[in-house]
């Protein structure tokens, strides 16, 4: 049964709204925790000395807004892709059982990833820095705001790329929103401008391959190192990791 294009109409607008209040409650209630109530007991934890204003977050909520939108749209078309048949989605759980679904998800995240930091390498190259780019690094400092703030053209390339993954890796349904959840919750984490991490995880075996907040704020202040968006593999791999 196809929905006609109403539907359609009604479902992006539910999709968005989905996304609009998960963006703005994870970024309010962040930046509560960290820009209000802990501003004194969480300051030696601030990556940057300075707070931001309220011009700059102002702007960081007003250029998420059509990412926002883009991302419904992106939605649509992976309902679509799945609904006709396209995708490699496998319903019944007990058919790869819990190995395949927690690997399937580490899968998406290293995918993504390979695909974000190469991507993102090339949009800091000078040609293509302005027209793709700049808008995101108009946050020097960034907040939990700047999570989505970026150029249109910038969130089509970076997160395009989700429904070309569905066609590809065979998944259950909650192993990718379970992904586009992490997607989102290291997007916050990223730009958080506070550290969660206590300094004894940086060096850990597991903490040395994570895309921590500093790691991404120090991509924010300097902008020619840490590219990735879940791991270090890549920026260490190919030298361009800034640890501090
Ligand atoms: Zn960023
Ligand atoms: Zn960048």
């Amino acid at each position: 049964m196809g929905l006609s294009n109403f539907s359609w109409v009604w479902v992006w607008v539910f999709v968005f709204a989905m996304l609009f209040v998960r963006y703005i409650l994870f970024a309010v209630v962040g930046y509560v925790i960290f820009y209000v109530i802990g501003k004194k007991k969480l300051a030696h934890r601030k990556i940057q000395a300075t707070m931001p204003n309220r011009t700059t977050i102002g702007r960081e909520i007003r250029t998420s807004l059509p990412i926002l939108a883009i991302f419904g749209t992106l939605a649509i078309l992976i309902i679509y892709l799945i609904r006709n048949g396209y995708s490699q989605f496998y319903f019944d759980f007990s058919n790869r059982g819990y190995p395949y679904f927690i690997g399937s998800i580490f899968l998406l995240m290293v995918l993504h990833d390979t695909w974000f930091y190469w991507i993102h390498r090339l949009m800091h190259l000078p040609s293509m820095y302005k027209w793709l780019h700049r808008t995101h690094h108009l946050s020097v400092n960034p907040t939990p705001f700047t999570s989505f703030s970026m150029d249109c053209k910038e969130a089509l390339i970076e997160f395009g790329v989700f429904p070309i993954l569905i066609l590809i890796v065979p998944l259950h349904p909650n192993a990718f929103l379970l992904f586009t959840l992490v997607a989102f919750l290291f997007n916050i984490m990223g730009h958080l401008g506070y550290e969660i991490f206590p300094r004894w995880f940086f060096t850990s075996w597991i903490g040395k391959w994570i895309n921590t907040s500093t790691h991404h704020n120090l991509h924010h202040s300097g902008l020619h190192y840490n590219y990735g968006y879940y791991f270090t593999f890549w920026d260490k791999l190919l030298k361009t990791e800034k640890i501090q």
